[in-house]
């Protein structure tokens, strides 16, 4: 395995490394999500106390700057006391119902007004949720089996998507889960990203089996990899012509690279949408949603079920309005490119001035330092090709200099709201020291 290959980085401190020895006896591997491990990396996680703006405090008392933003949801920065003020006032009255709010509605409004491709939406508890409600829609629709997805991206352990699924499976080195049978697996296939032929061709082929094109629109999951120009244009394209609906995956993109999302930057318009992180503002949350004789499949209105005892939680709906609430304020998109765009080029002079071979790619607020010689990363092929090696090394070195990077080579990090002039240049003199201790 992979992990095998680092060298240990034991960075965590004595408190974190007692909390994880204690988890281990009763948590597989001491976390409750693989990433969070820190195996990528060869080293122990960071337990958290708490955190506040972009600041992370790790159960030591020493303190962080946050790059992983909790894997995406807190753009408007941790612990933002308007959203804070919210939740508590929320939770007054209650935490659960089961039964239908108007917070419910006003999300649902929300989502509706800034993506126009979504003209019924449905709330989950997380994104896991949304994409597979969004493909068993899919199939009912069309009445077809078959689910095409592209090498890299990720969209939540349902069984037939775990394949070739990025960030976690690609950081330990298994293309495919255990447990997923054969046939469930072979409803699935994958084709590499920004290779629109791959897909014309498979298409041709296999096109009339074909429910749904899904994929990420800018992928975090392998790091961060944009579209080619013309990528998402030429799926819409071949999707009309084979009857296949589009899936597009905004979990992570979502009110994150603009509000609109990334259909609103690139102007493709999916036949469906899946949504989580943000709109939940750091409480559990997804949906899907799209065009309305798509989603009138979706049960009581059709025969396709999905359902979920906290959807569309009263405290997670209230969380995620006051987030979007914040982000529709003027000026935060500018000011979440510019903080952004300094510590893109930042990193990218830092690893020049220690002559380390690193390509920085970033949409808006997400971003990724590939070592890698290569001019650019366009696929898994080309992500599979850095030196994780010589990237775990970089995460200890930022570690040991105060900064929380995301454990592992394939995902992107996160800058929110709260990541003022002090924490970007802070980061940047971090990345200095760290690039030359590589
Ligand atoms: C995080 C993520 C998911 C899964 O969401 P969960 O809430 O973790 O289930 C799905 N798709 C993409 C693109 C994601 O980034």
């Amino acid at each position: 395995m992979i992990i095998d290959l680092l060298q240990p980085a034991p960075m965590s401190d004595p408190v974190s490394r007692e909390l994880f020895a204690r988890a281990s006896r009763v948590i597989p591997g001491g976390v409750n999500s693989p990433v969070r491990a820190f195996r990528a990396v060869g080293g122990e996680p960071v337990f958290i106390a708490r955190a506040r703006g972009a600041t992370l405090t790790g159960a030591d008392g020493r303190d962080y700057i946050d790059y992983v933003g909790s894997w995406g949801p807190m753009i408007v920065g941790h612990a933002h006391p308007e959203v804070v003020a919210e939740i508590q006032r929320v939770a007054e009255a209650g935490t659960s119902y089961g039964a239908p709010t108007e917070r419910e509605i006003e999300l649902a409004e929300q989502i509706v007004a800034a993506y126009p491709s979504m003209e019924l939406v449905r709330l989950t508890s997380s994104g896991t949720e949304a994409t597979m409600g969004a493909l068993r829609v899919a199939r009912g629709f069309t009445g077809r089996d078959l689910v095409v997805k592209l090498e890299g991206c990720y969209h939540g352990h349902a069984d037939y998507l775990l394949v070739k699924a990025g960030s976690g499976l690609a950081t330990f080195g298994t293309p495919d889960s255990a447990g997923v049978p054969a046939a469930i697996a072979g409803t699935c296939a994958a084709l590499p990203y920004n290779d629109a032929d791959a897909v014309a061709a498979f298409l041709d082929a296999r096109g009339d089996e074909v429910a749904a094109i899904i994929l990420e629109p800018v992928v975090g999951n392998m790091g961060l990899v944009p579209p080619a120009p013309g990528y998402l244009a030429r799926l819409r394209e071949l999707c009309d012509r084979s009857g296949a609906l589009l899936v597009i995956d905004e979990v992570m993109t979502g009110f994150r690279v603009a509000y609109g999302g990334a259909q609103s930057l690139y102007g493709v318009r999916p036949d469906l949408t899946c949504l989580g992180k943000i709109i939940g503002g750091g409480l559990p949350v997804g949906a899907y949603g799209g065009r309305r004789d798509v989603m009138s499949k979706v049960a009581p209105l059709g025969p396709v079920y999905q359902a979920g005892t906290l959807s569309g939680n009263p405290l997670a709906c209230a969380a995620g309005l006051k987030t979007l609430e914040i982000l529709r304020r003027p000026g935060t998109y500018e000011k979440l490119e510019q903080s952004s765009a300094r510590l893109a080029a930042g990193l990218a002079q830092a690893a020049r001035e220690a002559d380390r071979s690193v390509v920085v790619q970033r949409v808006g607020s997400m971003l990724t330092p590939f070592f890698t010689d290569a001019p650019a990363v366009r696929n898994w092929g080309g992500a599979d090709r850095c030196d994780r090696a010589a990237f775990g090394r970089w995460h200890a070195a930022m570690l040991r200099e105060g900064i929380y990077w995301p454990p592992s080579q394939f995902e992107a990090a996160f800058v929110s709201l709260a990541h003022d002039d002090d924490a970007i240049g802070s980061t940047i003199a971090a990345a200095r020291v760290a690039f030359r201790a590589v």
